[in-house]
């Protein structure tokens, strides 16, 4: 299968209070500068022969912000690697609704940008306003509009719930709202308090209270319940589609298949081997003018430890895993290779066996374990 293809932007109009992704506050030099080495980069990857199958199976952009790059350092990127958005069966670029217009939605929809992610985040201006976004919960609304009116047939959302404040009611209030968009996608995530960001600052400080556990817990199972009544299913912990509308990108790294990641801070998984490139975008530029390696760090996976990270990634997935299915993926057994942790989770009544005529055929997360899906993970490390 060809790889995925990632592409990072690494900047953004302003840094909200609560992300610690690599990115840095837009400037014109930088992002040009920037720009010129991607697209040297993209341009060392290689032809595609005429009719041979797809260079990279899915191609994704994203940030950082992408829409916060002006039009002209759009046209550029995008035009670099017009020989393989053809072929790729899925291409997505990541919006934010403050920089995204008709303009933006157009060129993307003619490079076949066929997949848009907008950072909705939320339909409430105060709780937009507390994650430090610099976008209107109307804004957000129309963005989501413009796109599905300009063209864009496949939309996904993001949404975020459990900020400090923040109820059960209200919160479902939303997700109506929410579900009432132009959207067959939608990724919900809890806030969570990263360190080094302002928001977590704020909360050694005690300016802000978390929520208790219980109540996002149950904020959480509302979206698993409010999205599905609506026809849009669960597939993974915090993505949610209608069916065929699943995000084939993603999917590929649920299913630990290869990918290459270009920017400053992303990752790439070949043959392997997994490399880190360094979070620092002046100094990523400056490398490879110089000629010099981007790479901050690689490690060289075992067998063992590329079968076990498989397991524990793909078990966050509503289909679980299938033992056949590992057996071919990865060459183990996983009932042998994760013995003690499939004894324990079914013990915690956090998995379950898939069955099939009546025997155990693969292992999947129970309600419970969606919400301790990170307790899974571990236990399969
Ligand atoms: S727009 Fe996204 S990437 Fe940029 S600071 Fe906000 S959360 Fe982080």
């Amino acid at each position: 299968m060809a790889p995925s293809l990632y592409i990072h932007i690494p900047f953004c109009k302003r840094k909200c209070f609560y992300c610690n992704f690599y990115s840095d506050v837009y400037g014109d030099t930088s992002a040009s500068s920037y720009i010129d080495v991607l697209i040297g980069q993209i341009k060392k990857i290689g032809t595609v022969p005429e009719g041979d199958c797809p260079y990279f199976s899915t191609i994704y952009i994203g940030g950082g912000t992408p829409t916060s790059l002006d039009k002209k350092l759009l046209v550029r990127l995008l035009k670099s690697f017009e020989q393989y958005s053809r072929s790729a069966s899925e291409f997505t670029i990541e919006a934010n609704p403050e920089s995204l217009d008709e303009d933006k939605i157009k060129l993307f929809l003619d490079s076949g940008v066929n997949r848009i992610s907008i950072g909705v985040q939320s339909l409430r201006d105060d709780k937009l306003k507390k994650l430090g976004r610099i976008h209107t919960a109307k804004k957000a609304i129309d963005s989501v509009h413009l796109a599905s009116k300009k063209g864009f047939k496949n939309i996904s959302i993001d949404l975020m719930f459990g900020i400090w404040g923040e109820d059960i009611a209200s919160w479902k209030k939303e997700l109506v709202e929410a579900v009432k968009l132009p959207a067959d996608h939608v990724s919900c995530y809890e806030l969570t308090y990263e360190n080094g960001t302002p928001l977590f600052a704020a909360l050694k400080n005690k300016s802000v209270t978390p929520l208790e556990d219980d109540v996002t817990a149950a904020m959480y199972e509302l979206v698993i319940d409010e999205l599905g009544l609506r026809g849009i299913k669960q597939y993974e912990v915090s993505n949610f589609a209608k069916i065929g509308c699943e995000c084939k990108h993603n999917i590929n790294y649920w299913e630990n298949n290869e990918y290459i990641g270009l920017g400053p801070s992303a990752v790439s998984y070949i043959e392997g081997v997994r490399a880190k490139n360094i979070s620092d975008v002046g100094e990523y530029v400056k490398r490879l003018n110089e000629g010099k390696s981007i790479i901050e760090s690689s490690e060289h996976l075992t067998p063992v430890k590329r079968a076990r990270e498989t397991a524990a990634i793909k078990i966050r997935t509503k289909e679980g895993i299938d033992f056949k299915w590992f057996k071919d993926k990865t060459g183990f057994d996983l009932q042998e290779l994760e013995k003690n942790a499939i004894k324990d989770l079914l013990a915690k009544d956090l998995i379950k066996y898939k069955r099939e005529n009546n025997l155990p055929s693969g292992i999947v997360l129970k309600r419970k374990g969606f919400l301790f899906c990170d307790t899974v993970s571990s236990a399969m490390m």
